[in-house]
């Protein structure tokens, strides 16, 4: 693994598992069974238009199965609730939110109230590029995409004035929670939400504690890259997890090495990625991915991907997708200001930066401005 650290038996891994859509691998370790505990991992993909991944060392398979049932029916009930696309019998969910919108405040559960309450606490803290009341102009984006994929040879890019028109409805204030009535109104009738750059790590860090407070020792979750962990592996050997970063400028599918990095997460860490080459369609050979800058109406063009670790899976969401879209030096600066968050940022010529906490994980030994390879 060419430059990168190893931490001699803690990186001598066998690649367990490539997760699509991820960038971030996760690692399983060779090491055994210690302790009476054994790893097993399995997976589901339904939820969230993407794959969760469940690795957990437990006592028996049934112990195993115990826990990973429940994450997965957990995960399909939030999926439900977050969808924005699509409504569901006998609930009141986000697409309820938006077909509301002007209309009349909705009463919905306390997991859509807390994760509209934090998506605005965090917009408020970190600048207001990711902001989830944008849905009206990420819908044409996302339509196009969508035709785009189906159809190559029409593939079209959105006329800047329709997005622009829609960006108008923008405003997080209109977006009015009642944490008395657990309502939700959007005080704009051309406004819609879309939670797809935090519904994920919310819905991960939500199952996580759960997990805890039910007494799960020993966890890592992915859920289409926003990776979670809960304790530590209980093989005898570590107070961490190893988590791959997928290269961006390599093959998601390989027999060679593409990875950036190994970060080390522990308990009730975090890691996120947010990169432009997971979702995008062509038009006239060029790429337009589906991280979108409020400030542009275009596809943040400044890094190929971002990882964050931090502490929670809904904050190393949130902020991957924030760092994605604001500039270097903005970035670097709220790094600093938000504590216990690391950041590594890739360039598009291949240049690799990270915050110092994170550097000698991510294998770059030079300094924060050093170039990987
Ligand atoms: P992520 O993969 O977590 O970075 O999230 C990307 C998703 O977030 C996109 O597919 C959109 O649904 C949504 N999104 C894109 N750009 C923005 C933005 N500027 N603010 C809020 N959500 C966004
Ligand atoms: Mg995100």
């Amino acid at each position: 693994m060419k430059g990168i650290r190893s931490k001699g038996r803690d990186i001598v891994a066998v690649l367990a598992l490539v997760l699509t859509l991820s960038g971030v691998i996760l690692f399983a370790e060779n090491l055994g069974t210690r302790n009476h505990y054994t790893k097993y991992t399995d997976a589901f993909f339904d939820t969230f238009d993407t794959v969760v991944t469940v690795v957990g060392y437990a006592k028996s398979r049934e112990e195993f199965n115990a826990y990973f049932e429940r994450i997965h029916s957990r995960f399909l009930e939030l999926h439900k609730m977050f969808d924005i696309y699509n409504g569901y019998e006998g609930m009141n969910n986000l697409k309820t939110v938006n077909d509301n919108a002007g209309i009349a405040p909705v009463k919905v559960s306390k997991e859509i109230v807390d994760l509209i309450l934090f998506s605005k606490q965090w917009y408020t803290a970190t600048g207001g590029k990711t902001n989830i009341a944008l849905g009206a102009m990420l819908r044409i984006w996302h339509d196009y995409r969508e035709r785009g994929v189906d159809d190559p040879e029409h593939a079209e890019l959105p006329p800047l004035e329709e997005l622009a028109e829609a960006a108008k409805h923008s405003s997080i204030d209109n977006v009015i929670v009642d944490v008395h009535n657990n309502t939700v109104y959007l005080a704009d009738k051309d406004m819609r939400l879309d939670v797809g750059a935090v519904a994920k790590g919310f819905a991960t860090e939500l199952v996580a504690r759960e997990l805890e407070a039910g007494g799960v020792t020993s966890v890592l979750m992915s859920a289409g890259g926003n990776i979670r962990a809960v304790g530590f592996p209980l093989d005898g050997n570590r107070r961490w997890w190893s988590v791959g970063i997928h290269d961006p400028r390599k093959p998601m599918f390989s027999t060679e090495s593409n990875l950036l990095g190994v970060i080390h997460i522990g308990d009730g860490e975090s890691v996120a990625t947010s990169g432009g080459y997971q979702r995008y369609y062509l038009v006239n050979g060029k790429a337009y991915h589906h991280i979108i800058d409020p400030d542009t109406l275009m596809p943040a063009n400044r890094y190929l991907s971002v990882t964050v670790r931090a502490r929670g899976a809904d904050v190393a969401d949130f902020l991957s997708t924030t760092f994605f879209v604001l500039p270097y030096e903005t970035g670097r600066e709220l790094a600093k200001k938000l504590q216990g968050v690391d950041v590594v940022w890739v360039f598009p010529d291949g240049t690799v930066v990270s915050t110092p906490g994170i550097e000698q994980s991510i294998g770059i030994a030079d300094g924060p401005d050093a170039k990987l390879r």
